[in-house]
């Protein structure tokens, strides 16, 4: 089962100007800005009440938010629930025929390991199970 959704991805084109955008829209600061190296994004972190917005910037011209960009522009790119268990809720979701782009969990930033769904079996949305890790 999936909890509430842990936070949104949103893919930026210049994570720096982006930061001070969403600050001043939020009227929040920044908590963490983390690059996760393996995926070639930087990511940074806001936090309004119970919600958490993940901006994601590119680092090279072959990272997945830099083809995601070319080929959608600048928006959404992932919504992620929060699971208790992923072990387990990837195997129920591959048992429900879901395909899953991880085929085990990895480090995500903030401290998660994360897993992704393909979006061509969930109506083009990218789904990201998160969960923190102990
Ligand atoms: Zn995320």
């Amino acid at each position: 089962m999936m909890n509430k959704i842990e936070h949104l991805g949103i893919a930026v084109k210049d994570i720096e100007s982006s930061i001070y955008l969403y600050e001043k829209l939020l009227g929040t600061s920044c908590y963490k800005k983390e690059e996760v190296a393996s995926e070639g994004v930087i990511t940074a972190f806001f936090k309004t009440s119970e919600n958490k917005i993940e901006l994601l910037g590119a680092t090279n011209p072959e990272s997945p938010i830099a083809k995601f960009i070319d080929k959608k522009g600048e928006g959404i790119h992932h919504i992620a629930f929060d699971v208790d268990d992923i072990y387990a809720e990837m195997e129920r979701l591959k048992n429900e025929g879901f395909q899953l782009i991880n085929e085990k969990p990895k480090d995500g930033a903030d401290n998660k390991l994360i897993c992704f769904l393909h979006p061509k079996g969930t109506n083009g949305v990218l789904i990201e199970l998160c969960q923190e890790k102990k």
